[in-house]
């Protein structure tokens, strides 16, 4: 079956295909370590997830490398502001690299818990001084940068193609006046590396032919994906934010500097949304993290469940509705896959199914297969599961089978999986003590909250039971 992925280069749906046969090099733009990654960072990496074990499913060996952006990344995109890790360690009055251990161990902590497979590489940029150093050298020799007295910058007249990826309207960002020109020479043009300014008293500064500094937040990610993947790769993944320029950079100075085509797809993934559909991020002040969800007895992978649930081209609006909606389908699934394994239900082969679920197993693969379409690819398994047709051991099978991609957990699920969150538990005690006290307007609002939640409470008149609904 044929693998057919949107390639934001060109705008189409296009058939994958390898540069080397059944392997592929994917390069994911990892996170910036200044802060705890909100869940909707954390959709771009389940994205990506997605993605690799798509790939894996379909038979291909996957090499897969992310970056850890510890130093160079600036409050704006542009380069001009404050460097997010020296803010942070400001505020809080640690090194950056203190700053980045910390939130570095916890975003590999959320991902373990969403299911994330770890990347075969990960790479941070301070680590990489010497092969930005190197690729910046290489430009400069090519000629296609300048310095000014705040850094070394790239020349992006000098690369024609420049504005195509991102579909940039040059002139109109010449004639606006929304980027701040300093001494660059084009309003596009981007730092390679940025000057220690005298005044300013830096953690993370390293020697460089062009004087002290550190490196733009681009170039690390051309640096260390040439020398982990090559000067030509499959893919590279980030969110849609990254489009006109992080990856329009890491394009340009990656194609100067090798003269090859750096990237054969690029996958974007879209925003996830707060309310009045505000993109969720540190600066508005509206994010949840995975924490913040566990405090509502929500576990990560029913939020996985949720981003799966929707395309990830597709702008995916967080709120109560769609949040009870996934916990609801999560927990039924928990429930369902449970009853199974409590019947004792084995895993036969594959090619021991018969022939209505081995349709499945088509359907499953039609849908993933076509731009990751994970919405039909759980509509698939809900069909497959009520489909009387199939006898449990194909079910369990099929549900196994589609898990390799999904993750949703189903080979692991055990019995204290569904046991009842603390935090359920703590409003099932609270709505108890209501009911006992006669302060009935509070126990309603509290059946209420949990019966949103997913949980049901049968009272009888010596007490009352919590159980997950149906
Ligand atoms: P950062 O740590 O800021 O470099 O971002 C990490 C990843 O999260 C990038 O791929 C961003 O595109 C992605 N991202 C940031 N905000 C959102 C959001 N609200 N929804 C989805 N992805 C996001
Ligand atoms: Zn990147």
């Amino acid at each position: 079956m044929t693998f057919k992925i949107y390639n934001t280069l060109s705008k189409k749906l296009e058939n994958f295909k390898p540069i080397e046969k059944g392997r592929v090099k994917m390069y994911v733009c990892g996170p910036t370590v200044y802060g705890r990654a909100h869940i909707g960072n954390l959709r771009a990496y389940i994205f990506a997830d997605i993605l690799r074990r798509t790939l894996e499913y379909a038979g291909y060996n996957v090499n897969h490398v992310m970056n850890i952006t510890d130093v160079g990344h600036l409050v704006s995109d542009a380069d001009f502001g404050e460097d997010k890790m020296q803010k942070a360690a400001k505020e809080s009055g640690q090194t950056s690299l203190q700053i980045a251990e910390k939130w570095t161990d916890l975003f590999f902590q959320d991902i373990d818990k969403l299911n994330i497979k770890r990347a075969n590489k990960i790479c941070k940029a301070t680590e990489h001084i010497k092969e930005q150093i190197d690729l910046i050298k290489k430009l400069e020799d090519k000629g296609y940068t300048y310095t000014t007295s705040d850094g070394v910058y790239f020349d992006t007249s000098k690369f024609s193609r420049y504005a195509d990826f991102a579909k940039l309207n040059i002139k109109g960002l010449r004639a606006g006046n929304r980027i701040s020109m300093r001494d660059k020479k084009n309003k596009t043009d981007f730092a390679l590396w940025k000057f220690s300014k005298e005044d300013e008293k830096r953690d993370l500064e390293w020697d460089s032919p062009w004087g002290k500094g550190f490196p733009g937040w681009h170039i690390e990610c051309s640096a260390m994906c040439i020398k982990y993947l090559g000067e030509t790769i499959d893919i590279h993944t980030g969110g849609v934010d990254h489009i006109p320029v992080h990856h329009t950079n890491e394009i340009a100075q990656s194609e100067c500097a090798t003269g090859k085509k750096f990237v054969n797809y690029w996958l974007h993934s879209e925003f996830l949304l707060m309310d009045s559909n505000k993109k969720m991020s540190k600066s508005l002040r509206n994010i949840i993290d995975l924490d913040i969800l566990g405090s509502q007895g929500i576990e990560p992978l029913a939020y996985r469940y949720l981003c799966l649930n929707s395309h990830y081209r597709k702008q995916l609006a967080y709120g109560k509705e769609v949040l009870e909606s996934a916990v609801n389908s999560y927990s039924k699934l928990k429930k369902y896959i449970l009853s199974l394994k409590d019947n004792g239900t084995k895993v036969i082969p594959l090619n021991k199914l018969g022939k209505s679920a081995k349709n499945y197993l088509q359907e499953f693969k039609k849908g993933i297969f076509n731009d990751l379409n994970t919405p039909q690819g759980l509509a698939t398994m809900w069909v497959m599961i009520k489909d009387d047709k199939l006898s449990q051991e194909e079910k369990y099978t099929l549900a196994i089978d589609f898990d390799n991609v999904l993750a949703l957990g189903i080979k692991g699920m055990k019995k204290e999986i569904i046991d009842i969150p603390n935090k359920i538990m703590d409003l099932f005690k609270r709505r108890n003590e209501a009911r006992l006290t006669k302060n009935w307007g509070e126990s309603d609002r509290l059946r209420d909250e949990l019966d949103s939640k997913g949980f049901i409470i049968s009272d009888t008149p010596k007490d009352s039971k919590i159980s997950y609904k149906d």
